[in-house]
């Protein structure tokens, strides 16, 4: 840190995103991204959008709003669009969280805890059930925004609209966040609900389900003043926070709906595929309905088997606090049969290493 960093960050803590190490190839499976490259329209749109460089983006994003806007059947007022959907719940942070704080489960997306550190917000970290459910009456009449991950991160769990809309309900004078990150592998969505409640904000990306991790994609949709007030921190903040080329993406990659609704069945088939397996093994995973597996083995700490894993080649994620816990990205059928593979090994090596020294 130099002298210059304001005092109020020194004990700031950033996100630590998952490693992308270079010193050879992995199969990675850490860090939620598809399998699957982004559709053929994607790429030609890009390609025939790169010789427009020189010119900025359109900082409305107004096509690419009514796209989405036909596409969930709502209108582009209630449509916000962001540099990837963490940007979104930055600008939420910022926006929404006042005096009276935030409130998130204690187990869920990291960033959630670094933007209220990041805006002095005080944070209220409502504990999970011991089965890792979040139970929505410990957040009934809480008068603090709420940001919750549907399907969960990295338990996979889910509620399901009604649980949600009994929080939103309970709510009445708060806004409530729902981060639908990984909504396409299996959950059902609380978009529709934003008619009904002025106090809801759902989130939304492109990264996992469409496959632009690296395009950098997000959107949300809520009530038209819940967006205004969005828009009003964008463009107090970086205008321009959806390029060109994200846009055009973004736009082609709705027109190939089916093409993405296949890869994300593919990808749900895989993970009940793996999880079947894991169990096989001894394994212990939640019921996900995302894009990865959330499991413990009750013979082997996360830890030996996250560094035995690398040492094969193959990348998970393995959180400080869950430490009996990995988090399996699902990726093709064939990257989750290496998976098991290193599995057996790392299994069978520790049963003979226990038979020679019986
Ligand atoms: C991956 C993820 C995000 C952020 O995704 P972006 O790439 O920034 O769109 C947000 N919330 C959850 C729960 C995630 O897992």
């Amino acid at each position: 840190m130099s002298v210059f960093m304001q005092k109020k960050y020194m004990s700031l803590e950033a996100y630590t995103p998952g490693e992308q190490p270079q010193d050879m190839q992995y199969i990675k499976l850490n860090t939620n991204e598809s399998p699957y490259p982004p559709s053929p329209g994607v790429l030609e749109a890009v390609k025939s959008e790169a010789g427009r460089l020189q010119l900025y983006p359109d900082p409305e994003c107004r096509i690419l709003k009514e796209r989405l806007a036909e596409a969930n059947g709502i209108s582009p007022e209630n449509v916000f669009v962001s540099n990837g959907s963490d940007e979104t719940l930055s600008f939420a942070f910022m926006a929404f969280c006042g005096e009276e704080g935030v409130a998130f489960p204690s187990i869920s997306y990291g960033f959630y805890q670094v933007y209220a550190d990041l805006y002095g917000v005080k944070k209220h970290i409502i504990p999970l059930s011991p089965d890792f459910s979040i139970n929505p009456e410990s957040y009934f009449g809480l008068n603090k925004t709420i940001v919750i991950a549907n399907p969960n991160a990295p338990t996979g769990l889910t509620l399901a609209p009604k649980e949600v809309e009994q929080i939103i309900s309970k709510n009445p004078a708060s806004l409530v966040i729902i981060d639908e990150a990984y909504v396409a592998f299996g959950a059902e969505t609380c978009l529709p609900l934003i008619s009904k409640y002025e106090n809801l904000l759902i989130v939304r990306t492109f990264s996992k389900s469409h496959s632009m991790a690296g395009a950098r994609l997000g959107f949300a949709a809520a009530h038209p003043a819940v967006i205004a007030d969005l828009e009003k921190i964008k463009y107090s903040t970086n205008p321009y926070n959806v390029n060109r080329l994200t846009q055009y993406a973004g736009i082609a990659a709705l027109k190939d709906e089916d093409y993405y609704r296949a890869n994300c069945l593919e990808v749900a088939k895989t993970r009940e595929y793996t999880k079947k397996e894991l169990i096989k093994r001894g394994f212990l995973p939640t019921a996900s309905a995302a894009n990865f597996l959330f499991a413990m083995h009750p013979s082997y700490g996360g830890k030996v088997l996250y560094e035995g894993l690398k040492q094969k080649g193959v990348l998970v994620r393995h959180f400080k606090g869950i430490d009996d816990y990995l988090r399996i990205t699902i990726g093709t059928r064939g990257q989750s049969d290496a998976l098991l593979q290193a599995i057996d090994s790392i299994l069978n090596r520790e049963e003979e290493h226990e038979n020679s020294t019986n």
